[in-house]
């Protein structure tokens, strides 16, 4: 088939083809975690005594024995035979943003060749997948690639349905046989401890004498498109790269803002009707769906949980997405930028800390005392920021998110935070001295009121920030829609554990030398405002003047690639940060800067080799067909096609020449100056291909044009 014709043909099925009809789902009382191994079951299927074991283990991380290990892994043999299962399989999180699985029988047979099943404590504690293909930065030679996977217990198994059957599911941790974190879950699990560790001794410090483990938690806002799956096979470059590599703008995109919140097509309503009964299912709290900025663009956020739960289950939410809009005709695109001229997607991080004796301590609160806690968690936070900004910007680096950042509908590639108005002044009153300490040393006046209209009343919201408090939380605007949540909210978590016990220490210098609990705590923010409070910054983000003043005023970074963002990684700071809170060893670290940075390439190379492909194989062949129809025609036409044809064509040919020797350089001084290449030479290079190729397409006749268009792709049926 030619190239115009299957796109003809994609227009044809789909005009042609019955969405799937909805059906009724049973109610959520019986389908929520209906596949899930959690508590629930377990103490169901458990003698108390080991249901108290395990239980323990799930919510305080203590060690499990290898008996109860042993009993555990029965029953959930037992439970996931019951629904069908017959493998199972340790699933990973390799330092890509993928996730790993393989599969192993339940099935062994005995010495009469009759199949019996067998799942033992060891076997659910410890899975050795042959992971040497997996990319590990020079941790392993592949000589030596012994990996190990290891059940995390605090994340709870699951039934994984495909068209191949019942999988049982066991999140688990990714290690060299050296013991080097090999994945993104062990990272989070030690920022999480550091974080706890921190926190522990500035609460300690406040007063409190009953403090259980601190948690962080996430809630992770997904945005996504969906395109018909007619089209999609009609190119190449979605279906390889993720996104469009060509395609000039539809005369209608988002300028109406229709799409934003409008009623959502009723194909897909039908199909986020399956996608959620099978969120819930999963034990996934699906909670909120709507359309977004963008036509075909739309956004799937569950309530939050414990970041280590909610990384996982966002995992699992990227697959489950992806399959069942298969199922529904659709591609789903998670890339960050699948369309030029039309916003791209992200996903939304939102953050907090807590326990279950101090509540969430990013909780302005009702009363003194928890407001101080709040202002010393809020004032780390901006510690954090401020001194690991650049961090922050190296965890979201990828060559899809850098379309996306500093365009003009994501937040800038500069690490700010916003408070909203209250909050800032409370914080700068502290800083001038404008807010008194009340002698009677417990209340606040003019700052608590404000603090709490600030509960009541968040004020407005500034979409603009990349990192901005939202009431209870910060939320961490930058992130990549298809990448994990595990890099931002380790690089948060660990920050933030720098800098609690930065301010533990000076705390405690403080009340050593006589001060009132609240007086020290205002000597602590005033320090922080003014060697950070450089980087809270409450206005208009996007703006020119803001990139002027961020540079030259307050000293913040502007790292708009991944060439200038993930050499960060390396930095002293960064090493140090790392190392001192015990989340990564520098050898560690490193080979995190290895793997981004190979997948950094490999994503530009893969992209370039196609458009030179595209360019020379379809899109050239057209213009070329056409300029061979007009004949004898073209020179009685006044306003003759031919030439503007012609010159386009040649112009995106050349292009494509130059294009092809960037490719083939293969010396680089270093891993850097290779990554800026890319970042400069060839993506300019693609540009120059694309925008002759745009062109082109407003010239050929529609009838000839081999790649669907926007026009006709971002508009859902
Ligand atoms: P918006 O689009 O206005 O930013 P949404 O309701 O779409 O808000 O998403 C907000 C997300 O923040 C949800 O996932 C929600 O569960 C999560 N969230 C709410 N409170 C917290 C918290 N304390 N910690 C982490 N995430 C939170
Ligand atoms: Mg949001």
């Amino acid at each position: 088939m030619s190239g115009n014709e299957s796109r003809l043909k994609a227009i044809y099925e789909i005009t042609n083809t019955a969405p799937i009809e909805a059906k009724m789902t049973e109610p959520l009382n019986k389908i929520w975690a209906s596949d899930v191994f959690g508590l629930r079951q377990m103490e169901e299927s458990l003698s108390k005594a080991a249901f108290k074991a395990i239980k323990k283990t799930v919510e305080t991380g203590a060690e499990l024995d290898s008996a109860t290990a042993d009993v555990v892994a029965a029953a959930m043999k037992d439970w996931a035979m019951s629904k069908g299962a017959k493998f199972f399989s340790h699933i990973f999180y390799p330092m890509t943003n993928a996730t790993a699985e393989k599969h192993d029988g339940f099935i062994v047979t005995n010495s009469d060749g009759a199949a019996i099943t067998e799942f033992t404590g060891s076997l659910l504690i410890k899975g050795e997948p042959d992971g040497s293909s997996f990319p590990n930065g020079s941790l392993r030679m592949t000589n030596a690639a012994r990996g190990y996977t290891a059940w995390d217990p605090t994340s709870p198994a699951y039934i994984m349905h495909t068209a191949n059957g019942a999988v049982l599911t066991i999140p688990s941790v990714f290690i060299s046989w050296t013991g080097e974190a090999l994945d993104k879950k062990i990272p989070l699990l030690r920022s999480n401890a550091a974080m706890n560790a921190a926190a522990q001794k500035v609460l300690s410090l406040m007063g409190e004498t009953d403090i259980a483990t601190l948690n962080s938690s996430c809630g992770a806002e997904q945005e996504y498109f969906l395109i018909d799956e007619n089209f999609a096979n009609a190119r190449p470059d979605l279906l390889l790269t993720g996104r469009t590599l060509f395609g000039a703008p539809s005369p209608k995109g988002q300028q109406f803002d229709d799409h934003y919140f409008g009623a959502i097509p009723e194909r897909v309503q039908v199909f986020m009707q399956d996608f959620e009964d099978k969120l819930y299912r999963l034990g996934i709290p699906a909670k909120t769906h709507h359309n977004e900025v963008a036509p075909g663009q739309f956004e799937i956020a569950p309530y939050f949980e414990s970041a280590n739960i909610a990384a996982d289950h966002q995992q699992l939410l990227m697959t489950v997405l992806k399959n069942t809009a298969k199922k529904h005709g659709f591609l789903c695109l998670l890339h960050e930028k699948p369309f030029a001229g039309v916003n791209g997607s992200g996903k939304h991080v939102n953050w907090s800390v807590g326990n279950s004796t101090q509540g969430n301590l990013l909780d302005p609160g009702n009363t003194p005392n928890e407001n101080l806690d709040f202002l010393l968690f809020c004032g780390a936070v901006i510690r954090g920021v401020h001194k690991f900004g650049p961090l922050l910007r190296a965890v979201i680096a990828t060559a899809s998110n850098d379309h996306r950042l500093g365009a003009n509908e994501a937040p800038p590639a500069i690490l700010s935070v916003y408070l909203g108005d209250q909050l800032e002044k409370v914080f700068n009153d502290i800083k001038t001295g404008a807010l008194h300490v009340p002698s009677d040393g417990g209340t606040m006046d003019l700052g608590l009121s404000q603090i709490l209209k600030f509960k009541r009343d968040p004020g407005d919201r500034n979409r603009t920030s990349p990192f901005a408090f939202t009431g209870n939380r910060f939320e961490f605007r930058a992130v990549g829609s298809q990448q994990s949540v595990s890099g931002p909210l380790i690089a948060m978590n660990t920050m933030l554990a720098d800098s609690l016990e930065w301010i533990a220490a000076k705390l405690k210098a403080e009340l050593d030398g006589g001060a009132e609990t609240p007086a020290a705590v205002f000597a602590v923010i005033k320090e922080i405002m003014e060697s950070h409070g450089n980087v809270v910054f409450g206005g208009d983000g996007y703006s020119a003047e803001w990139h002027k003043m961020a540079a030259e005023e307050r000293g913040l970074k502007n790292l708009p690639t991944s060439a200038e963002a993930l050499p960060v990684l390396k930095s002293p700071e960064v090493v140090e940060l790392f190392s001192s809170t015990g989340v990564l060893s520098p050898v560690e670290l490193a080979s995190r800067f290895e793997v981004y940075a190979e997948q950094y390439v490999l994503a530009i190379e893969v992209e370039a080799k196609l458009v030179v492909e595209m360019a020379t194989t379809m899109i050239y062949p057209a213009a070329v067909s056409y300029l061979s129809t007009l004949g004898s025609v073209n020179a009685k036409l006044i306003n003759s096609p031919a030439d503007a044809v012609t010159n386009a064509a040649n112009a995106m040919m050349a292009s494509v020449d130059k294009l092809t020797k960037a490719i083939e350089k293969e010396e680089f001084n270093s891993t850097e100056a290779h990554l800026s290449f890319l970042a400069g030479d060839v993506c300019g290079l693609m540009l120059e291909v694309r925008a002759a190729a745009d062109a082109l397409e407003g010239l050929v006749p529609d009838s000839v044009w081999p790649l669907p268009k926007y026009r006709e792709m971002l508009f859902i049926k």
